[in-house]
């Protein structure tokens, strides 16, 4: 099965992994560029409440629209953000124009819900994030509860320095949390309950087969329960079909982000999108 092979391991030849190596080589040095020049965007996805409709909020995902390759995925330019040195600078702009977008919504009277922005650890490294984060909201005219990160479970598997106490001084600020591509890594379950997560996101691998494979059946529906001990929110992302909706719905699980119900949009797609839904 391919997704055995997880992400990021891959077996090459000699001559594929230098190509591979110049391929990222060459990708980080137009990532600075594209950073310097602001031609990285947000698109925006809704999360949707499957049992009154209501949209929840939207996760603001990263867009590079390369010069000479077209758009390339955030799963292969973020890590060589991260490797490089380059996430708290990329992460800051991301959260930026996230509030930004929010800040203009509500200037229209529009009420999205929560903004979603997904974390890399790395960014959280130092002391200046929860202070960065605050005066964004401030500028933004945005109090905390609007905004929601997404951290993966890697936040458990490589610990940061005073990890908790930023997270807790975050959740102070009405700040939530969301853990992304649940089932994917090892979570530690004693940490999940010690650290503020509201939401945890069954990740997409699970989704695309459950239906036809019984393991990954199993972990959706465990997921679900698991959430409902905790009492946390579960939501599934990556819902592409009636039947996979129906059988969440089914086992428990109402909150849904998927192209079934809407994709990944720029902010004035959504606008429009909003219209129509509405
Ligand atoms: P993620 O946070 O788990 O995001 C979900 C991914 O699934 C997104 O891919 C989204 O476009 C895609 N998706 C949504 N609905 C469906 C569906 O119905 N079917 C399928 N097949 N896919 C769907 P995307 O945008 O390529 O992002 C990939 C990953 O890159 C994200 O996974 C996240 O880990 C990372 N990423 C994206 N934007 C950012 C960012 O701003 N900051 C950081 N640190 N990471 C980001
Ligand atoms: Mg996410
Ligand atoms: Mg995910
Ligand atoms: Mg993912």
């Amino acid at each position: 099965k391919s997704k055995d092979k997880g992400r990021g391991c891959f077996t090459f030849h000699t001559s594929e992994m230098t190509n591979e190596i110049r391929r990222r080589l060459a990708l980080h040095q137009d990532l600075k560029e594209a950073l310097n020049a602001d031609n990285l965007f947000l698109v925006y996805q809704p999360k949707i409440n499957t049992v009154n409709k209501q949209i929840m909020g939207v996760e603001a995902l990263l867009r590079w629209n390369h010069p000479t390759q077209g758009f390339i995925s955030p799963a292969e330019f973020i890590p060589i953000a991260e490797t490089h040195g380059m996430m708290h600078r990329l992460g800051f702009r991301i959260l930026e124009q996230a509030c930004a977008t929010m800040n203009r919504l509500h200037n229209q009277g529009i009420d999205l819900g929560v903004m979603s922005v997904n974390i890399s650890p790395l960014q959280l490294d130092g002391d200046k994030f929860q202070e960065r984060l605050i005066d964004l909201l401030n500028t933004y005219s945005l109090s905390g509860d609007v905004l929601e990160l997404e951290l993966t479970e890697r936040i458990m598997v490589e610990p940061r320095t005073n990890i908790d106490q930023v997270l807790n001084g975050l959740a102070q600020q009405g700040i939530k949390f969301s853990l992304d591509d649940f089932g994917t890594g090892y979570s530690s379950l004693l940490r999940l309950k010690h650290w503020p997560f509201h939401q945890l996101k069954i990740a997409q691998e699970f989704v695309r087969d459950m239906l036809i494979d019984s393991n990954d059946q199993e972990i959706v529906k465990a997921t679900i329960a698991l959430a409902k001990n905790l009492e946390l929110e579960v939501i599934a992302e990556g819902v592409e079909k009636n039947e996979q909706l129906a059988f969440l719905q089914q086992h428990g699980c109402y909150l849904v982000q998927g192209y079934l119900l809407a994709y990944p949009m720029t902010e004035t797609d959504l606008l429009l999108w909003l219209k129509e839904y509405s």
